[in-house]
């Protein structure tokens, strides 16, 4: 399952983090998930929840912000809310967008001791 080795990914991240920072517990993990990810945030709190069972974020709460998709587009020359890749621009019906946001996951913010 995808969601298994991004679950696997944050663990990583957060035993990166414990060995720079000095802490030995995770007590909540603050998740940002694009919209455009195709990650779905209650498989990826199921994958979390098995993965770090045993190690620093045993019991760890998951809280999942949701990142809206955006994207530039050429014709209007702006940025706007998209949220589909395939969708057209919103304000000129155009298909000249570039994805600029919302397609990545990452932790945002942890809670420790
Ligand atoms: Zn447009």
């Amino acid at each position: 399952m995808h969601e298994m080795s991004l679950a696997e990914g944050v663990l990583r991240i957060l035993e990166e983090q414990a060995a720079a920072q000095n802490f030995v517990r995770v007590k909540t993990v603050w998740l940002e998930i694009g919209e455009l990810s195709h990650v779905d945030p209650d498989a990826i709190r199921f994958c979390f929840d098995a993965v770090v069972k045993d190690t620093l974020a045993d019991g760890a709460a998951l809280d999942i912000v949701r990142v809206p998709g955006q994207a530039w587009c050429h014709d209007c020359a702006r940025g706007v809310a998209v949220s589909t890749l395939t969708e057209p621009c919103p304000h000129c019906g155009g298909h000249k967008l570039l994805v600029t946001g919302g397609e990545e996951m990452r932790v945002s913010e942890l809670e420790v001791e």
